[in-house]
């Protein structure tokens, strides 16, 4: 049952008590094998009947910090981190009357792109427990397509941590413009990337949540005010009836012939329903996974250092240790390798001496990549793209993958990251695991996309849910 169904039949205490219980006990189960929950929260049994929301079950990313409940963000470092408040995004689901279930899994700190990254092991994809969720919000994709009861996913994108697991999984996602959404409360991993997002069975359910959780929040002086229409009534009405589409000639490019067949087939489609699609090239494709590596891991490396085990999480004792000594100890035990990895390349790439070269250059180059999304969304309303070039791969697989070759998995999602432009991923039939496509738009234009994303999911053939 999708979300705006629950909340429209939804009637009784009992019923939801049940709902609860019943969800708890669905992901408990199915946590043995696919590791996609860190902690569940204590059930409490409250009357959400006269809510929004009526209880509805919703999964967060446990780099969002949850009063009372362990946050961990992935890392060994935080295994026992008690937060001692919400962040803005829970509280404000919390007060239209969520019911929060868990937390789910992520790659450590929001490094990587199958989930392997995470303290406890392996998160293991819906579809298939053998292969990888994608990353680093794999929990929350694997939440979204497994419940067989209403719900929704709370995930995170820094350079396409929504997208990625929702394509490896078969769910739709919404990753919107920087700054829709509040970031009070996340345990950040590059402040100027970091996006809160939706993972959902539809659209509607994503627009429902979307609804409830915008807002200006003073807590965070990059937050935006919320739009002055909802976003359910923007896409169900479909105010908006003119679209100009154009899709992206090196995306498709680079994913795999499978992929690539599936997503022509859509294009093949839309223009036989008489829409004109036109293809465009962009520049800087390649150049845009070096800025991002650089720019993510710059920014990560300083965000990190607040964990030394004086403030958060792991702590030891302390006497008649150097500090040096005493933050390294603690540095070494409660990071993983790719952590490690991260803030050596990060801290390099900001050393006085490399920052030109680095750094600065990444930051130039970064600004390339937005002004050629903004030149031809001034064009276009909705770009298309494949979402990932590849189909999930084997878990055991990945240890054969060099770092270099796991980042460069990401080179469909970064840029529209970079260029902080709103995108939302729908599952298209293509087998064993469905293809992602990408629906990319202008900034604070999610109404205009989910329109869109809305116009394909009730009438495209081959939607994979
Ligand atoms: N895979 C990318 C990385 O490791 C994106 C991760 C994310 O969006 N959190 O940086």
């Amino acid at each position: 049952m999708k979300v705006k169904e629950y909340i429209n039949t939804y009637n009784s205490k009992e019923e939801m008590e049940e709902y609860h219980l019943k969800a708890i006990d669905f992901f408990k189960n199915k946590n043995e094998i696919h590791n996609f929950i860190v902690n569940f929260a204590k059930h409490e049994h409250k009357d959400l009947l006269e809510t929004k929301l009526k209880g509805l079950v919703v999964s967060v990313k446990d780099c969002f910090t949850t009063k009372g409940l362990v946050t961990t963000a992935g890392s060994k470092i935080l295994e026992n981190y008690i937060p001692v408040f919400d962040a803005t995004i829970v509280k404000r689901l919390k007060n239209a009357g969520a019911f929060i279930i868990g937390k789910t899994a992520m790659d450590e700190f929001g490094f990587g792109s199958f989930s392997t990254n995470y303290f406890k092991g392996p998160v293991k994809n819906a579809l298939d427990k053998d292969y990888v969720a994608g990353g680093s919000s794999g929990g929350s994709g694997v939440a979204t397509s497994l419940a067989d009861f209403p719900h929704i996913s709370i995930a995170e994108s820094t350079g396409g941590s929504i997208s990625n697991p929702a394509a490896f999984n078969g769910v739709f996602s919404l990753t919107p413009t920087y700054g829709l959404l509040s970031r009070y409360g996340l345990i950040d991993y590059a402040s100027s990337l970091d996006k809160p997002g939706i993972m959902a069975k539809s659209i509607e359910d994503i627009a429902i949540i979307l609804d409830v959780i915008t807002g200006k929040d003073f807590h965070d002086s990059t937050s935006v005010d919320k739009p002055v229409n909802s976003y359910l009534e923007e896409i169900t009405e479909q105010r908006l009836k003119v679209y100009r589409l154009a899709y992206i000639k090196e995306y498709v490019e680079h994913a795999n012939e499978k992929i690539k067949k599936a997503f022509f087939k859509v294009i093949e489609w839309l223009k036989s329903e008489g829409w004109i699609v036109e293809e465009i090239s962009l520049n800087y494709v390649n150049e845009a996974l070096a800025s991002y590596y650089i720019i993510a891991t710059s920014e990560a490396s300083t965000n990190l250092a607040k964990f030394c085990g004086i403030r958060y999480g792991l702590e030891k004792d302390v006497e008649n240790k150097y500090y040096e000594d005493y933050f390294s100890e603690i540095r070494a035990e409660g990071f993983g390798k790719e952590v490690k990895r991260r803030i050596l390349l990060g801290t390099f790439a900001r050393m006085s001496g490399y920052r030109n070269a680095y750094y600065l250059r990444a930051m130039k180059i970064r600004t390339l990549v937005i002004e050629e999304f903004k030149k031809h969304l001034y064009k276009y309303d909705v770009l298309l793209a494949p979402t990932m070039p590849i189909f999930p791969i084997k878990i055991k697989d990945t240890e054969k993958l060099s770092p270099h070759e796991i980042y460069s998995i990401d080179v469909l999602t970064v840029g529209v990251n970079l260029a902080s432009l709103p995108h939302i991923n729908i599952p298209i039939e293509s087998g064993k695991f469905p293809a992602g496509l990408h629906i990319i738009g202008d900034h604070l234009k999610e109404h205009k996309i989910m329109s869109f994303a809305y116009f394909l999911e009730k009438n495209y053939p081959e939607i994979f849910i």
